[in-house]
């Protein structure tokens, strides 16, 4: 099982980037034969040039990560209904954002804005092809479960071990509005609903026991109160 080598945590260290791209491959090595109707990363690339392209054309912003307490946090996302010059603004910064921090994925509401939109890039600007960014996302289906730790910029030094499905399917539409599926598994399938569910308003401690939940709570305004957070 490749997702027992994976690192356990959505907010990596620079360190464990190498680590995380090579686990990550050997994944997709490993991929039993897909679907015609299907997309995987690597079907992804003219997409991704086209967006680079388009993100030259503009000065990309690093955006305040906003973290637990926050409202947006807690509420759920409105729908993208035209892939205008606000959002592919608002996506281009939220990548830069995503690179900068540095974490795997984000969503739009941990930037402070209301909308479904997310950003994933499992090599976190080290591979351009890894780059994902989708408006609408949603899980389509999904088998398997397994439990690692995670964690999340907006809760900033806390991470549990969470139950999320080994094996996923999302909806969603890219920036040129074409609506892509994409099979996603292990690392990539637990950040695909890591973010999925901050779009929801969810935030991965909601995942745990309510004994957890309120443990983390308090701890969290704790670090609040120290000013640690
Ligand atoms: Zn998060």
């Amino acid at each position: 099982m490749v997702a027992a080598v994976i690192p356990q945590n959505l907010v990596v260290r620079r360190e464990k980037r190498n680590h995380a791209c090579s686990a990550l491959l050997t994944a997709g090595e490993e991929s039993e034969a897909i679907p015609e109707n299907i997309y995987l990363n690597k079907d992804m690339i003219s997409f991704r040039i086209k967006t680079e392209m388009k993100m030259l054309e503009k000065e990309m912003s690093v955006l305040q990560i906003v973290i637990y307490g926050n409202p947006t946090l807690t509420k759920k996302a409105e729908e993208i209904k035209n892939i205008d010059k606000i959002i592919m603004e608002l996506a281009q910064d939220m990548v830069k954002t995503m690179h900068t921090a540095p974490g795997l994925g984000l969503a739009a509401p941990q930037v402070n804005v209301s909308k479904r939109l997310i950003t994933i890039d499992t090599s976190i600007g080290e591979d351009s092809q890894s780059l994902i960014i989708l408006a609408n996302p949603e899980l389509i289906s999904q088998d398997g479960e397994i439990a690692l730790e995670e964690g999340c910029l907006s809760v900033p030094n806390i991470q549990e071990k969470v139950a999320r499905p080994f094996r996923v399917l999302v909806k969603g539409t890219d920036l040129e509005g074409k609506e892509k599926i994409i099979e996603a598994e292990g690392l990539l399938a637990r950040i695909f609903c890591h973010e999925i569910d901050h779009i929801n308003g969810k935030l991965f401690f909601d995942r745990l026991s309510p004994l957890k939940r309120n443990l983390i709570k308090k701890k969290l305004k704790k670090l609040a109160q120290d000013n640690k957070i």
